[in-house]
């Protein structure tokens, strides 16, 4: 379980996030909303700690995950995986090996770096990109693709990392409608496949009923609502 007592981050004084406190269970679907500027991403960066928090506690099964450092610090990124609105993807790359990246904790740099991969990590990675309708598409250059098969790639990469939680920062804010359908039915697919905690950063109130469990609402940094999507609806 994931859990968050009273997070704050300041930038020159200003609270991007203000004391945020908030707890979400293993297998939770949460869609976190609120309008452009609301401390929706810098939310998120701070669980896993791209963004440092100012104040308050973020937990992981009881582990304060704003003390770690190092080794343990690389371990705990390497089990939430983040998925970003503009994907990040290496473009000339191919598809396999962008996947494969999600692996790199995993193997001995060494390795990864002269592309050495093992057979399994191969067998893991093209298992992913299958489970997305990805697999025709290996071979393929990663910037060939559209932007919704560009996502599902990069679904499929924090996939093989084996995360418990995956961070999602606006995934579909620059898809279409139809790609937007297909990354958010891949993301509950995983959430309910395998019980993976997301949270994912959404701007359009009819994602969140459409597919979390749950909805938090951000307003100046500051948490509005917590509830569940019907809820949100009676309140608006
Ligand atoms: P989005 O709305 O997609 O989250 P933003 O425009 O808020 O994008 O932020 C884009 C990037 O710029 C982020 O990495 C964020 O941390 C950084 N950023 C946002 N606002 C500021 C700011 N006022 N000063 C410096 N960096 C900022
Ligand atoms: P959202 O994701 O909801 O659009 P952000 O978390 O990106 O919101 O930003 C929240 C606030 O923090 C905004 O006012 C933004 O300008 C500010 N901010 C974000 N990142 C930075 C940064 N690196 N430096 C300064 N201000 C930032």
């Amino acid at each position: 379980m994931l859990d968050l007592g009273g997070v704050s981050r300041r930038y020159s004084g200003r609270a991007a996030v203000d004391g945020v406190s908030l707890s979400v269970g293993r297998g939770e679907f949460v869609g976190v909303i609120g309008r452009s500027g609301a401390g929706k991403s810098t939310l998120l960066r701070m669980v896993n700690r791209l963004v440092e928090p100012s104040a308050g506690h973020i937990r992981w099964d009881g582990t304060d995950v704003t003390a770690l450092r190092g080794r343990a610090l690389r371990d705990w990124r390497a089990r939430c995986a983040m998925v970003f609105q503009q994907f990040n993807l290496s473009g000339r790359l191919d598809v396999l090996t962008n996947v494969l990246m999600g692996r790199l904790n995993r193997t001995p740099l060494h390795r990864a770096l002269l592309g050495l991969w093992s057979e399994e990590d191969r067998a893991i990675a093209l298992s992913a990109l299958e489970q997305l309708d990805m697999g025709a598409f290996a071979a393929q250059r990663a910037d060939r693709l559209s932007g919704g098969q560009q996502q599902r790639v990069a679904i499929a990469r924090a996939l093989v990392q084996e995360p418990e939680i995956i961070l999602a920062d606006e995934p579909v804010a620059s898809l279409d409608p139809r790609n937007t359908r297909v990354v958010m039915d891949a993301l509950a697919g995983i959430n309910r496949r395998y019980g993976i905690t997301i949270l994912c950063n959404l701007h359009s109130l009819d994602l969140a009923r459409g597919y979390c469990s749950r909805v938090v609402g951000l307003s100046a940094g500051r948490l509005v609502f917590d509830g569940a999507p019907a809820a949100l609806t009676e309140a608006a």
